[in-house]
């Protein structure tokens, strides 16, 4: 069409257009799968899990690692990890299998757009959705810890471990699971982000849910690399499964200041 052409001449001076062509020309059919979101981040949840993993593993033997365990000596044992293992393959087993069908056989492919978003636009949409996701999750997990019915049916299960791990991350039962999914699926479309943005804030998300569990608060977790206390980071959700009515959001530490429910870790270990 001729608005289209008046656009290529123009041309759109983002960075990111060169590695946007190229995944569009040579990946188009796995990329327009309904499938591809969740292929990516499951797998990047395992990929992400892995070094964690070695970490727990190895333990005295990488003595270097081990000087940023948040709760020295307090490593989980090969049961702990199966059985979070066990509870992860089964909620892939019956939820995110079932989900993935279902999306593979009603959603029709999606379609690439040409052009890629800015730098500018992904930072600013991948931020967005951090915000927006931030603040669900703080409400919905708010309510899962003060209305006890709530709490036992769906939110306890990931309360079982008071030292997390990598493998915790996803230690959830089926209805956090399916919020979570929800959220993450839906927001990116609320906020009519570019599918490049999308997919970022998708493994992003998964990377620093993961590193909110991993146990371990190295010089370049979230909480460090962003200034001013205004990320949590593995720290803060940390002291949340040892005192569980402090540090409810996932994300920034905003609503918990706000509404006076944040604890910092050096309260917790003044507590003992
Ligand atoms: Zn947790
Ligand atoms: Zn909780």
């Amino acid at each position: 069409s001729n608005s289209n052409q008046t656009e290529q001449c123009l041309g759109t001076d983002s960075l990111l257009q060169p590695f946007w062509d190229n995944m569009r020309i040579n990946y188009r059919d796995y990329l327009r799968s309904p499938l591809f979101p969740v292929i990516l981040t499951v797998s990047s949840y395992f990929v992400f899990c892995l070094p964690f993993l070695a970490c727990d593993i190895m333990g005295d033997r990488w003595a270097w690692v081990q000087q940023f365990k948040i709760q020295p000596g307090r490593r989980p044992t090969a049961s702990m990890m199966m059985h979070c293992a066990g509870v992860t393959l089964y909620n892939h087993v019956f939820l995110v299998l079932p989900a993935s069908v279902a999306q593979w056989a009603w959603r029709p492919p999606v379609d690439l757009p040409e052009h890629a978003p800015s730098l500018l636009e992904l930072i600013a949409g991948v931020m967005g959705n951090l915000l927006l996701f931030d603040f669900q999750y703080f409400i919905w997990h708010l309510l899962h810890h003060r209305i006890r019915w709530l709490y036992v049916t769906f939110h306890a299960i990931h309360h079982k471990y008071s030292a997390p791990f990598a493998l915790a991350t996803q230690c959830l039962g089926g209805w956090e699971l399916v919020t979570v999914g929800f959220w993450t699926t839906l927001n990116p479309v609320i906020l009519r982000c570019h599918l490049l943005t999308t997919w970022t804030f998708m493994v992003l998300h998964v990377y620093v849910s993961i590193e909110d569990h991993c146990g371990y608060d190295f010089p370049w977790s979230t909480s460090r690399l962003i200034p001013f206390g205004i990320y949590g980071g593995p720290s803060k959700h940390d002291v949340h499964h040892q005192k569980p009515n402090t540090n409810f959001a996932p994300h920034f530490s905003h609503w918990d200041k706000i509404l006076g429910t944040h604890a910092d870790f050096s309260f917790c270990t003044a507590m003992k």
